[in-house]
């Protein structure tokens, strides 16, 4: 993928990804990790289909990927991008499942389960605008997983929180990966929390042809405490 920077005639065409080969197992929870313009965002804004790449061709699961599809759903860093103001957390969770037209019922049984996944009960019938930062990102988690997607993008979906809430939060992704099992691209530049989630980590280079230039199996690297419920879910 290449950009254009500045216009006119001093316009330069400059690379930032090349030759991206990523092998990533379904079921897996995998964290892109690189410093900031490294092109971590780039790469999974071709993966979601929205945007295309200047040369070759993106396969995801053997199908070219040229527009954004229902299989791969992606959670922002700011919640309020995403998030309408004007619904409640239960409708926001729903809203997917509304446009396609599933009944009242279902949508009630598949938002049930995502309150309680995401750790949102009782906070059902509150707005955006009444949650922290953290539960916001719970109801963006809750949303995606209502839609059913095969592939989660999150990209730096912890970076805007403080740090106790980004610490908790560290382990209730873990945790929903676990009960879900979805196949996570997890992004960060934060080499600490690339660590301490566990999963097998694709460091990026930064500069012209950025790319994935090392893979780290950290899986069985846990450097935290883990109970014994995580650990039987591991195995
Ligand atoms: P961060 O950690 O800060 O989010 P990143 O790794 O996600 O960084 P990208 O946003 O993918 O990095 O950007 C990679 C490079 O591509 C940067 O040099 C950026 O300035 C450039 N870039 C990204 N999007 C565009 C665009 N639409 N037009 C021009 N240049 C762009
Ligand atoms: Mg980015």
């Amino acid at each position: 993928k290449s950009f254009v920077s500045g216009s006119g005639k001093g316009a330069v065409r400059y690379q930032v990804l090349k030759d991206v080969d990523l092998n990533i197992q379904r079921g897996e929870f995998f964290i892109l990790l690189g410093p900031s313009g490294c092109g971590k965002s780039t790469l999974l804004n071709l993966i979601a289909g929205f945007e295309k790449q200047t040369e070759g061709e993106l396969l995801v699961d053997g199908q070219t990927i040229d527009r954004p599809g229902k299989e791969r759903a992606m959670v922002f860093q700011h919640p309020d991008a995403s998030l309408f103001p004007w619904l409640n957390v239960r409708e926001n969770i729903e809203f997917g499942l509304r446009m396609q037209g599933v009944s009242r019922g279902e949508r009630k049984a598949v938002s049930d389960r995502y309150i309680e996944l995401a750790g949102l009960t009782g906070h059902e019938r509150k707005f955006p605008r009444e949650l922290s930062g953290g539960m916001k990102q719970r109801v963006q988690i809750a949303r995606v997983l209502a839609n059913d997607p095969e592939l989660l993008l999150m990209d730096e979906p912890l970076g805007a929180l403080d740090a106790f809430t980004r610490r908790i939060m560290q382990d209730e992704l873990v945790r929903i990966w676990t009960e879900t099992k979805k196949t996570v691209i997890f992004v960060t530049h934060d080499i600490q929390e690339a660590v301490l989630l566990g999963g097998r980590i694709g460091i990026m280079s930064i500069g012209p042809d950025s790319r994935v230039f090392e893979i780290m199996d950290n899986r069985l690297e846990y450097p935290r405490d883990i109970t014994s419920r995580e650990f039987n879910l591991m195995q």
